[in-house]
């Protein structure tokens, strides 16, 4: 595997770097290692309810120094901008989903939108849900940050961002004409258009293929699977077109 084309590495987390909120000790190894060759990291989630500011705090709090983190609603605001420029914007989401938007610059209203964004909304209320389908019934675009069906919690899966989108398709026959998040290849496309770097240079590192190295794939990115998370070597070796490392040690090793 040769890595010295890559300026940027895109990490997943959960498996990844950590489990269960505790750092991987070759994660360290990793991150001096890119930070000596003058290469940058950024991590990145598919949880649209949380800002970059809520990760980057729990990710110093298990010790990872100066950590930059992209959230699917960091890239949907970013197409949002580039596809629907000045357009008026609702969003079912949380306060946290709405302050990225804003301070990317989009006109987020309440009443009377152009264009309709779906986020895992930890605050949903009946009242939401409610004027969500109205104005999907409207024929308005409609656009989720992320694909996800459910999140993990210490007490089990609960509904996220895709369960809703299950539940107004249901409602109205309406699905969206774009999901931003892992796998689609729109979320590498904003982070290289944030960071300055082309697709090429970018390698995604993660322990899951149909959502890491499936976006990877689909945006031309050099795609790496750790063994460290829910992927065993057995399943990542049928797996066409990937680079496949035990952990984020090894892969430290070859930059
Ligand atoms: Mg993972």
């Amino acid at each position: 595997m040769d890595l010295s084309r890559i300026k940027l590495f895109v990490l997943d987390m959960d498996g990844t770097i950590h489990i269960g909120g505790k750092l991987f000790d070759f994660a360290k190894k990793f991150f001096r290692r890119v930070k000596e060759t003058g290469k940058r990291y950024v991590f990145l989630t598919n949880n649209s309810s949380k800002g970059p500011k809520d990760y980057e705090e729990m990710l110093k709090e298990m010790g990872v120094e100066d950590p930059v983190v992209f959230t699917s609603g960091e890239a949907t605001a970013g197409y949002i901008k580039e596809a629907f420029p000045g357009k008026r914007v609702y969003i079912l989401g949380t306060d946290s989903l709405r302050r990225v938007f804003l301070q990317e610059g989009v006109n987020v209203v309440e009443d009377d939108p152009d264009v309709l964004v779906l986020g895992y909304d930890t605050q949903v209320t009946y009242e939401k849900i409610r004027k969500f389908a109205i104005f999907l019934r409207k024929g308005l675009p409609y656009i989720a940050t992320h694909p996800d069906i459910n999140c993990p919690s210490p007490e089990g899966l609960i509904p996220d961002a895709g369960s809703f989108i299950a539940l107004f398709e249901k409602s109205t026959g309406r699905v969206p004409e774009k999901i931003i998040g892992k796998p689609n290849p729109e979320m590498l496309f904003e982070i290289a258009k944030k960071f300055g770097e082309k697709v090429e240079n970018i390698a995604v590192i993660g322990d899951r293929l149909y959502t890491d190295m499936e976006m990877a794939k689909r945006a031309g990115a050099l795609p790496i699977l750790v063994l460290t998370g829910e992927t065993s070597f057995e399943e990542a070796k049928k797996e066409k077109g990937i680079f496949i490392a035990k952990d984020l040690g090894e892969v430290a090793k070859l930059i």
